[in-house]
Order: C-alpha cells, then structure tokens, then sequence
C-alpha cells in the first residue's frame, strides 16, 4: 500500500498556498504526500470519500480550556474530533503554581496539540469565580517567566483577563496588567488580554501592548467594547491592529456578540483570528465548537477562505508553526479537517441570546491528526441547531 489515507474528491482550501480546487489529498507516515488529482484509492489502506465537502488544514482553535483542574476545564481529545480542531491553545487555565501538573496530565497525554498560555494568577482559573488576582499576591509575574522556561515547546505566552471584578479596578488593574506585559517581554513570548468590564479604556489598553500581543473576545458587548459611542472602531484599535496587535474573537458565553460584530465589519475591521473559548459552561451552546463559530462568520458575510485563513494559516503563524501547521503542504504533518457544508433553515445565537437566521453550517465530518483518523465527529451536536 502507498498510502495509508486518501481523502477523495472534496473540495481542497488551504489559504497558506493559496488554494482551492476539488483534488484528492493523501497521506502516509503520518505526512501529507499529495495534493492532487486523480491519486490511486487502491493504492490506499483507508479512503474517505469527501466528495461535496471541504477539506481544509486542520482546524487551530486559539482560545480554549482544556485544563480539568479548573471546572472550565474539557478534555481536549473529544473537541478534537468534535470539531475538526487539532490544534489548540489553552488560554491562562493553569497559572505557574499548577502548569506543569497541566503539562504532566493533559498536555503530554493528549492525541491532540495542546499548547499553553500561562496565567499571571499563580493559581490559574482553579477557582476563577472568586477572581484570580482580585488579591494581588496572587500575581507572579517571576513564576510565569520561569514556567515559561522549563516549558519553552507548548508554553507559547501569558494570559491576563483584564475585567475589574477580575483583577481589580484603577491602580490595582493597571498594576496587575502591567505585571503581564513584564511577564511576556522578560519571557520573550507575547501577552493575551481578555477584555470585557475592563479596568481602563480600551484605547488606552490597547496603546499599551506590542505588536504580536493579543486581544481576545473582540466582539464582546460590554462596559469597555472596541466600539466607540457612535459604533465605530476606536482609531486606536484600528492602529493597534495595523501594528501587529492580534484581535481575537474568543466566542464564549458572554463574548460574542452579532451587533458588535457587525458593526466592526461594516466599519472595515476584521478579526485577526476566529476562535471558541470553548469551556464546560459553553459548549452546549451557544459556542458548540469550531465549525459553528465559522459558521457565524460566513453568515456575516465574509468569505471562505478567509474565514478558514483565520482558523488555520493564521493561528498557525501567531503560534510560529506556519511551517508545519495550518497548511496542506506535501512533507507536513497530516492534520486536516474534512468539512461538512449543510444547507438549510438554522439559527445561530451569540453570547447574548440573539439569533440569526442562517442557510449554511459547517459541521466536522472527519477529522485526521497526525496521519490517523479520530474517532467521533461534530455532526450529532450540529444538527441540534437545525431545529
Ligand atoms: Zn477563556
């Protein structure tokens, strides 16, 4: 057998290359040997047969809980499947008292790859509810660094969540941010922010951070929005953005929101990066997985390719694994997503029980890490949706 999979017939998006046309892809030793047409499914031990569906790199999800220490925390190997995601960054869950237990019992355990970012709360979101660095002792910007170090392959960065009841208000909130920015810039890594109520303006956050720094829940109805009183895109989020600052969808049950984010769209302004922020308190809706939160993004209107770009190519490179991951090129490993496109009557809500009527969804059919299928698809969870 030359091959151990042959993907037939679907149609190929891989924005890293600028492609997409309807062609076989085949894998084997757990690489990508093919893109192309008319490949040999006799020559194949398995063939999926993704004929009317999509076949894209597999999906990176940049914001996710994955540690089972905090009760936001999933198993990454079911959302794998699920959602045709076989990337993802757990996002500050664990923090520098508990991240090498989340290395040692998730991390290097799992099918999937799960990279970290490190809160700046010693304790992570073991009990998040309470507020992580509401007590400020709680912040240790020394231990972040120093996990950092002893983790440099999937420790990529720091996570803050700058709300007020989160990490304080004022003087306090400033402290406790700045603590983060130290942090990446001593651990040469970058800074995730997660704004909602949050302790300063935006413009003002935003002028703070550094080019590769990250804003997550950027469609978020709050006290503190993107948008300025007359719904236009702050000019200092706009100039962030064109400096390399990262604006982050990171859905979520209270960060998604259709109006914000129409109105970041008819204002020009796209987010650099669609992603869940999957937990146990979302996934039954209205997050569900990868798939649906793309799906939302077509229903806005913006393109395919470009809402795969964002959930793959782009991801990748805020990773800095653009050479191995979100991409279909031959020689890198085998990690893809086969897609389904159902068409229909179905309703997508946001974070703020809104709906909206939608004619496409995309559902994971099959998904492939590492030149292996895993087992379980997201088409059982999708079709709840169809109601
Ligand atoms: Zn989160």
């Amino acid at each position: 057998m030359s091959y151990d999979i042959v993907i037939r017939g679907g149609e190929v998006v891989d924005p890293s290359q600028g492609f997409r046309q309807i062609c076989d892809v085949a894998v084997s030793n757990g690489k990508i040997t093919a893109v192309e047409n008319g490949i040999d499914c006799s020559q194949a031990r398995t063939v999926i047969d993704a004929r009317g569906q999509l076949v894209t790199p597999g999906l990176i999800d940049l914001h996710v809980h994955v540690y089972p220490h905090s009760p936001l925390g999933l198993d990454p190997d079911s959302l794998c499947a699920a959602g045709g995601v076989t990337t993802m960054l757990d996002t500050g869950t664990a923090g520098s008292y508990n991240f090498d237990a989340f290395r040692r019992d998730v991390i290097d355990r799992a099918r999937t790859q799960v990279f970290g970012l490190v809160n700046l709360s010693c304790v992570g979101l073991a009990c998040g509810i309470l507020g992580e660095l509401l007590d400020r002792r709680y912040a240790d910007p020394d231990g972040v660094v120093a996990t950092i170090e002893r983790n440099r392959d999937v420790a990529v960065g720091v996570k803050i969540r700058a709300t007020a009841n989160i990490i304080g208000d004022g003087e306090q909130g400033w402290a406790n941010l700045n603590d983060a920015i130290k942090a990446a810039r001593d651990s040469n890594t970058w800074l995730m922010v997660h704004i909602g109520d949050s302790p300063m303006p935006i413009p003002e956050l935003v002028e703070a951070l550094s080019p590769g720094d990250c804003i997550t829940h950027c469609f978020r109805a709050s006290s503190r929005p993107i948008l300025d009183d007359k719904g236009k895109v702050f000019e200092a989020v706009r100039a962030a953005a064109e400096r390399g600052v990262i604006f982050d969808v990171g859905h979520g049950f209270g960060s998604f929101n259709w109006d914000v984010a129409q109105a970041a769209l008819d204002d020009g302004f796209e987010p650099t990066t669609i992603s869940t922020d999957l937990h146990t308190m979302n996934i039954n809706g209205p997050v569900y997985d990868m798939p649906t939160t793309m799906s939302k993004f077509l229903s806005l209107g913006l393109p395919l390719e470009r809402v795969v770009e964002m959930s793959t190519t782009r991801p990748a490179q805020i990773l800095n694994k653009a050479d191995d991951l979100g991409t279909l090129k031959v020689g890198t490993v085998a990690d893809i997503a086969v897609l389904e496109r159902l068409t229909g009557d179905f309703v997508l809500s946001d974070s703020n029980q809104q709906t909206r009527p939608a004619s496409e969804i995309l559902v994971a059919a099959t998904t492939v890490r590492r030149g292996e299928i895993v087992p379980g698809g997201g088409g059982r969870r999708m079709v709840q949706l169809a109601d």
